[in-house]
């Protein structure tokens, strides 16, 4: 029975009185990247295991370690997505959007699956907002795609982050790096931990980024790449580097990031936090010029960013952001008796038909318990409508933030509904001299003419 109550390690639960904050960081991302031309894509949760493989790189930790992979009973090989740029891509390439006008530009919200040791900011089940643009070969594109997340976080209040950018250079200068890796780690084979020495032959890089402590400690004296990149690679660097600073966006150049996924290529680039813990980068992504070819299609120079949602959720929760208030109903109806419960019915139906959040008992309670109920909800609002309610064709409204309340009619209930709470509503904005919430007013649909 334990189980039946218990979630899988390293996953969370949103509550409902969480998830408005949730909601408010997701809506942030998908505006900002709307406004850079990026439409949601959605895919499948989970993907052929080889697509992984091709992708992420057999030699990486994720595919290595983390991947939630199993047999599905018809025998296949199946992978939980542990990051979103494969299943993007392979759409991209199966659903002939390679042939439309490029680039491309996608986005997602998307859950991602990797089996980790659960810790602050590291989770079994994650969320990212990622973007990706297919097709893209300028260094602006580059660019743009660091702005967008920087908008995300300057939109969203997020200050204490820094940006590291590197360049990774191509497959062509990083031959030479990888023998200069290989030389430098092949001196110290006997330290490293057993996968690394492995992997040492057929994928250096991936050294760089193994977490265990005396790797980490060699790594840190290793070759760096920037020092092999070629004059192409460099130029690219520094042409995002221009823009950059041309776009006022402030970031370190930091040679020693490779980003744990293989397929990147030239720039790369990390926003970190240094207050959430260990697990401090936020968002993390880069150009992968090769990825495309890879999975079969035409060259197609692209790039793309995953952001983590909970890591930064907790960034802004240590930062003290301020998040939007829980919207609250409108209108609790206290219906008593049979005849009052099928007006509350139909007031209820007209009033949500106009855009207003209302509520009713659905328990027959007493006054008092639904009540009690109506101000545990928060409501803003509340009528009670009985039998005498009912013959007379009026109740009284009630405010329940300030006890205020006044007369109304049933029959007009819903346009003098409207204009008590807009009064209301407009006083209290004189009163705070709060920006008044023109949105409310279209929602409706009243305030249209
Ligand atoms: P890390 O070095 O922390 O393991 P990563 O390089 O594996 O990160 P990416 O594959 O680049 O991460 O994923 C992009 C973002 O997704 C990360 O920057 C992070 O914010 C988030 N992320 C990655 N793994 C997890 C996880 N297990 N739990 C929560 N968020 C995660
Ligand atoms: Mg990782």
């Amino acid at each position: 029975m334990a189980l039946i109550t218990k979630a899988i390690k390293g996953t969370k639960d949103v509550l409902p009185a969480e998830v408005h904050k949730n909601q408010y960081i997701e809506s942030t991302c998908l505006s900002v990247a709307e406004r850079f031309g990026y439409k949601e894509i959605r895919t499948p949760v989970f993907e052929h295991t080889e697509l992984f493989q091709r992708g992420v790189g057999d030699t990486t930790d994720v595919v290595q370690k983390e991947m939630y992979t199993f047999d599905d009973k018809g025998g296949r090989s199946i992978t939980l997505r542990p990051e979103g740029t494969a299943g993007a891509a392979r759409s991209f390439l199966e659903n002939g959007l390679c042939n439309e006008a490029l680039p491309q530009k996608v986005c997602y919200l998307t859950s991602c699956y990797r089996y980790e040791k659960p810790q602050a900011g590291r989770l079994r089940e994650f969320h990212q907002f990622g973007i990706e643009c297919f097709g893209a070969t300028s260094p602006l594109a580059d660019a743009e795609m660091i702005a967008l997340a920087k908008q995300v976080f300057d939109e969203l209040g997020v200050s204490e982050l820094r940006l590291e950018i590197n360049s990774i250079g191509c497959p062509e200068c990083r031959k030479k790096y990888q023998d200069a890796l290989r030389e430098y780690f092949g001196a110290h084979k006997d330290e490293l931990c057993p996968t690394c020495q492995e992997r040492l032959e057929r994928n250096p890089m991936r050294l760089l980024d193994c977490k265990s402590p005396q790797d980490k400690a060699l790594a840190e004296n290793a070759p760096v790449v920037l020092d092999y990149i070629c004059d192409e690679c460099s130029e690219h660097f520094d042409s995002v580097k221009n823009y950059l600073n041309a776009m006022g966006i402030e970031y370190t150049v930091n040679p020693k990031i490779v980003r744990g996924l293989d397929y990147y290529t030239k720039t790369v680039f990390e926003f970190i936090n240094d207050s959430i813990g260990a697990q401090g980068t936020v968002c993390g992504g880069g150009r992968y010029d090769g990825l495309i070819e890879e999975f079969g299609g035409q060259k197609t120079p692209s790039l793309g960013f995953g952001m983590g949602l909970e890591r930064l959720r907790l960034v802004m929760e240590a930062q003290g952001c301020e998040f939007p208030e829980a919207e609250k109903p409108d209108l609790f109806i206290v219906a008593l008796g049979e005849k009052a419960q099928l007006k509350a019915v139909e007031i209820a139906q007209d009033m949500r038909n106009e855009g207003f959040t209302v509520l009713l008992d659905l328990n027959a309670r007493s006054l008092r318990a639904q009540m009690k109920y109506a101000d545990k909800l928060g409501a803003k609002y509340n009528i009670v409508i009985g039998d005498n309610e009912v013959e007379n064709k009026s109740t009284v409204l009630k405010n329940m933030q300030n006890g205020e309340s006044c007369e109304v009619s049933l029959v007009t209930f819903v346009s003098d509904f409207y204009r008590i709470s807009m009064d209301e509503q407009l006083k209290d904005l004189e009163i705070n001299g709060e920006a008044f919430d023109f949105g409310s007013l279209f929602a409706s649909g009243i305030g249209e003419d």
